[in-house]
């Protein structure tokens, strides 16, 4: 379980998040959701640990992330895949070495196993016979599969997933969200999915944390977004939606 305890981050004069409490539970896909610029990347930086909170900590399963000793925050880390917003990929390596990566940083695999892990991975996002391209010859939907594969590559526990379907036309998002599902309900994984795509949150997500003006102002069931009294989060979804 995660725990996010009353988090506030500011960048020199701006304030982004304002004593922010979430707590992320085991199994659950939890969306994370706002507008542009709200502070939706910088609080999964948090979760994750490559940010510090000015104030407030976040614990996983117990343990404050920003003071444990850095052999521990490797091995804490090795628990977590992130999509980042972008893809992030190393356009120098090939998508088999982009998807290697993490293998050959977290894990004492040797190269056999790591063959066959990448492999694996990439049948897993549909994408078999890309691993000599690089990423830049390779299209948004594509590169979105190949920053999955990495992500799940040392088969994380939890997955955090910053706009994976932002810029991808309606049927490859559909692919995206089936994967987000399938690797939830399959290999039970804890999924932070922060969207602006409505049609994402209704179809993965079981729980929404809806951040305003560096404020969580709004957490509950995915069943809850079209009858709540927020009235931020009631303009969010209107406008979200189509
Ligand atoms: P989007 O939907 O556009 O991705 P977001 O909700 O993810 O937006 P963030 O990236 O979390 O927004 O940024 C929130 C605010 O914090 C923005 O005003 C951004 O410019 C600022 N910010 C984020 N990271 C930094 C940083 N490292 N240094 C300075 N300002 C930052
Ligand atoms: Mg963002």
């Amino acid at each position: 379980m995660i725990e996010v305890q009353n988090v506030s981050k500011g960048f020199g004069t701006l304030q982004v998040l304002e004593g922010v409490s979430l707590d992320i539970h085991d199994g659950e896909t939890l969306a994370i959701i706002g507008r542009s610029g709200s502070g939706k990347s910088v609080l999964m930086k948090h979760v994750v640990g490559l940010l510090t909170p000015d104030e407030g900590r976040v614990l996983v399963d117990g343990t404050d992330i920003d003071t444990i000793p850095y052999e521990e925050l490797r091995r804490l880390r090795r628990r977590f895949g992130v999509l980042f917003q972008g893809g992030a990929l190393f356009d120098s390596m090939t998508t088999f070495e982009n998807v290697a990566f993490p293998l050959r940083y977290f894990s004492s695999m040797d190269e056999g196993g790591i063959r066959d892990r990448v492999q694996e991975c990439l049948d897993l996002v549909r994408l078999s016979g890309v691993g000599t391209k690089n990423p830049t010859d390779l299209s948004g939907g594509m590169r979105k599969r190949v920053a999955l594969a990495r992500a799940i590559a040392i088969e994380p526990e939890y997955i955090l997933y910053d706009e994976p379907t932002s810029g991808l036309d309606p049927e490859t998002s559909n692919t995206i969200n089936d994967l987000i599902s399938h690797l939830a309900e399959e290999l039970n994984v804890t999924s932070v999915v922060v969207t602006h795509d409505m049609h994402s949150v209704l179809s993965i997500a079981d729980r929404v944390a809806f951040l305003h003006e560096r404020n969580l102002e709004w957490v509950g069931p995915v069943s809850g977004i079209h009858d709540c009294s927020n009235p931020h989060l009631n303009s969010f979804v209107k406008a979200n939606e189509y």
